[in-house]
């Protein structure tokens, strides 16, 4: 039971892929191992750094250079989810209001 509008989004959600709630940024870090050249004069490792709430808290996540581009995908993808979420929501909220009116224009 749903709208035109509310199909095309759960047709898309139906292939959603591995998705990730939080967003992703570049940093530099050391190491930790204290023989390495970052523990001394650098320079430091890039990493990307993955952020996250969970129950009011930032909650961070180190990612290696080569999975970057992967979790950027999965970053999308939870945003594309987040999206589609809140227009099957709308579509849903629309198709009960249709119906709604539509009941009160049989009674008149
Ligand atoms: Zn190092």
């Amino acid at each position: 039971m749903t709208s035109d509008r509310g199909r095309t989004a759960l047709e898309r959600l139906r292939k959603i892929k591995p998705f990730i709630q939080g967003s992703l940024s570049i940093t530099q870090k050391k190491c930790g191992n204290p023989h390495c050249r970052c523990s001394q004069e650098g320079p430091l490792h890039e990493v990307a750094l993955l952020t996250w709430k969970e129950e009011n808290r930032t909650r961070t996540l180190y990612v290696s250079m080569e999975l970057r581009q992967e979790v950027e995908k999965w970053v999308q993808e939870g945003k594309l989810l987040k999206r589609l979420v809140a227009e099957v929501s709308q579509a849903q909220r629309e198709f009960l209001t249709s119906k709604k009116k539509r009941r009160k224009s049989n009674k008149s």
